[in-house]
């Protein structure tokens, strides 16, 4: 992305992270078995034209069920110079799943991504950034699958997911029998001493915009960049009301609430900074990890060895 191709405001800021994770709410977050609607393609159509005014290209994770009802959209979002990365087929957690079912779910979301592009998908994000502490196995079977990096890791104490030990930056990941992968984990802040989640989802909705400014600027200023995450349902005020099936009140509030913000947030958040998609940041991946290693090639007794390398 040549520098001009952003808002002047951005020029002296870092290149971030943009992703969104392309799915149907319903599906992603009720009931597994529901059928993909249309709301995915119409929001995630009223994000691509909100990024193209912008000229912020980002990545979109989309899952497999979506990329199989709605094959144009995909072609759409390549189209429009974004990358396309799998989200997993049916939106199952990696911590549910056996290796093997876990295999096969990544497979066949790749394989009908790579046949409505005719392009070679090279990065993943779980549903619900469920690669726990207890699931890392599943880098194993990522590399083993031609993934060239991850984007799954909250690397905080969280009460649904997080991986407390996880490095907060990029960092390489080595496995047994497969070529490294790179993860680039969710951006967090530090609090008393405890890190928190800081540039996506519930947090980006429920609190005002300049708070997320305030972490990215942060960041970049130190050298750092974000890796965000949205969904296009989150522009999608409607939703939760006319969603056909019950919804319980805790979810109405969590999922729901605030979303009517969350296009004018986006709309500043690409005005005040520059992004790009995670591929972009393959290549310079040596650089911004600083040598931070998850070693997984040690014998399963003695655990993942998170180190820093000379
Ligand atoms: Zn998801």
């Amino acid at each position: 992305v040549s520098a001009t191709a952003q808002p002047a405001a951005a020029a002296r800021s870092l290149t971030n992270i943009l992703s969104f994770d392309v799915e149907d709410w319903p599906q992603s977050t009720l009931d597994y078995s529901l059928p993909i609607t249309e709301r995915v393609r119409d929001n995630t159509l009223r994000v691509l034209d909100l990024l193209g005014a912008w000229r912020a290209r980002g990545t979109f994770f989309v899952l497999g069920l979506v990329a199989e009802g709605f094959p144009d959209l995909v072609r759409r979002i390549r189209d429009d110079g974004h990358e396309v990365a799998t989200h997993g087929h049916a939106h199952r957690p990696v911590d549910k799943m056996s290796p093997e079912e876990f295999r096969q779910d990544v497979r066949r979301s790749r394989d009908l991504i790579q046949q409505v592009l005719g392009e070679t998908v090279i990065g993943y994000r779980a549903p619900d950034f469920s690669i726990s502490g207890g699931a890392l196995w599943a880098f194993e079977i990522l590399s083993e699958e031609g993934l060239r990096y991850d984007s799954s890791i909250f690397p905080f104490a969280g009460p649904r997911y997080g991986v407390r030990a996880a490095f907060p930056r990029p960092f390489r990941v080595l496995t047994t029998h497969a070529p490294p992968l790179v993860e680039f984990p969710l951006t967090t802040i530090t609090r008393l001493g405890r890190r928190l989640p800081a540039a996506g989802g519930g947090y980006f909705r429920l609190f005002p915009y300049v708070l997320t400014r305030r972490v990215i600027r942060s960041l970049n200023e130190n050298g750092i960049e974000a890796t965000s995450y949205f969904h296009p349902y989150e522009i999608d005020p409607d939703e939760i009301r006319k969603c056909p099936y019950p919804i319980p009140w805790s979810l109405r509030l969590s999922q729901g609430l605030l979303r009517s913000r969350v296009e004018a947030k986006l709309r500043r958040l690409l005005r005040d900074f520059r992004w790009a998609p995670a591929r972009d940041f393959l290549a310079r991946t040596a650089a911004i990890t600083g040598g931070r290693v998850l070693d997984l090639t040690g014998p399963p007794k003695d655990g993942p060895r998170w180190r820093e390398e000379a």
